[in-house]
């Protein structure tokens, strides 16, 4: 059964810009038919790409077949002036269905699933667009021709070692819905709201804890976290050194992400890669840039006060996490055998590793909002990267939990 698909409970919006972000740094898988179009189209014989290899294969044990690539990363059907040479020559139909998609995001639940936007796009992380009430019938007509439809998918743990029911699972998305996106609190502190909510449920018994118990568990918790969240402004400390490692490991991750990265794989840049990772983990001296073309920096620069962000700075980055957890995609797309707190503990991590990529990007000067753009783009490629949604990196998010950090982390890059 394939499932109906609506858009969010708050409004996202979207149209395409051209800009060619989505072909540069992306692999795109490619399934049966899209092999078939491509091999209908007769590229070998193109006088461009004759004796070029348009499909690669990737993979030690499951192949994939993509989109090949040239070597700065760019998709190998990108023209100069942005567009994609395969959709100018047989149409948007033509193209893998990846591409078409792009930028709208299917989340399956149980009775529905939602379709959202990868705000990787800098169209849809600006909200540049028509709403996406206008774009529902393109998605549907997409799923329907998409091989993998959308089905009911189980629902995710809310603790760990307790199996959920889906409505207990909307019980707790809506709690932590309301607390992201109480507007009379700035983003920091709604995060903070959130992440004691987390800890507060994960504190309860949960033997007897289902249905309208659930339900008036949730609200007293909410109230709970907002009132005990405080404390973690009134006195802004510095993350413990453990926890900054930690932190400082997982902006590292992250920084390969960020829509100015070139990947390189040349033997040079993968021993000063080496060389950048056992800075990180020192944390101290000279700021490795992970190859970024940011003005220099030390570890101990980033760490200073630099006060609030303009209000149309934020918007980029308060967008992504208000739509992350309305459509739930933190926890049920690659996190799936997360337990929901954790999988929101990850995602909101990524609040102070936006806030020190910026402190990163600008050094001395004010961010601006493509700024915030780009660290949208690498927030959102976050949420589907191997190392920021395994084993690894679920101990690291523990260890962090576990050290009281993550509250502290958002309170202390927020200043
Ligand atoms: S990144 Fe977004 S705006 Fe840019 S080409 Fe792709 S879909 Fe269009």
């Amino acid at each position: 059964m394939s499932l109906p698909v609506r858009t969010l409970p708050i409004v996202e919006r979207w149209d395409c810009h051209g800009c060619g972000r989505c072909c540069r740094g992306t692999i795109i898988e490619l399934d049966a038919d899209d092999l078939r179009r491509l091999r209908a189209q007769g590229w070998e014989e193109h006088p461009d790409y004759r004796g070029q290899a348009i499909v690669a294969r990737r993979g030690l044990w499951r192949r994939r077949d993509h989109l090949a690539k040239r070597p700065d990363g760019s998709c190998i059907f990108l023209l100069p002036d942005g567009r994609c040479r395969i959709h100018r020559e047989f149409g948007m139909e033509a193209k893998p269905l990846v591409c078409q998609m792009f930028p709208l995001q299917i989340v399956p639940l149980d009775q529905f699933a939602y379709v959202t936007l990868r705000r990787f796009c800098p169209s849809a992380a600006a909200d540049r667009g028509r709403p996406m009430d206008e774009h529902r019938a393109t998605a549907r007509d997409l799923v329907e021709r998409w091989q993998k439809r959308p089905r009911p998918a189980a629902p995710p743990p809310l603790v760990r070692g307790r199996r959920s029911s889906w409505n207990d699972v909307l019980v707790v998305a809506d709690a932590l819905g309301r607390l992201v996106r109480d507007a009379t609190y700035p983003l920091v502190r709604r995060l903070v709201h959130a992440l004691e909510f987390c800890d507060l449920l994960e504190s309860c018994r949960f033997d007897r804890l289902e249905g309208s118990r659930l339900v008036e568990l949730a609200s007293l918790l909410e109230a709970a976290a907002v009132r005990d969240s405080g404390q973690w402004f009134q006195n802004r400390q510095a993350p413990d050194p453990r926890t900054a490692r930690l932190f400082r490991q997982t902006v590292f991750e992250y920084l390969s992400l960020h829509p100015r990265h070139t990947p390189d794989h040349s033997w040079k840049a993968r021993w000063r890669l080496l060389v950048e990772a056992t800075r990180f983990h020192r944390g101290s001296g000279k700021a490795s840039r992970h190859g970024l073309p940011f003005p220099k920096a030390t570890f101990e620069s980033l760490e200073c006060a630099r006060g609030p962000l303009a209000q149309t700075v934020l918007r980029p980055i308060n967008r992504w996490f208000e739509a992350a957890v309305a459509s739930l995609r933190f926890s049920v797309l690659a996190r799936r055998s997360w337990p929901v707190v954790e999988s929101f503990r990850a995602m909101a991590l990524g609040f102070p590793v936006a806030m020190w990529t910026l402190r990163l990007t600008c050094a001395d000067r004010a961010p601006e909002v493509d700024d915030a753009l780009e660290v949208v783009a690498m927030l959102d490629r976050g949420e589907t990267y191997a190392p920021l949604v395994g084993r690894r990196h679920r101990l690291r998010v523990t260890a962090m939990t576990r050290r009281a950090g993550l509250a502290r982390l958002a309170a202390w890059y927020a200043r």
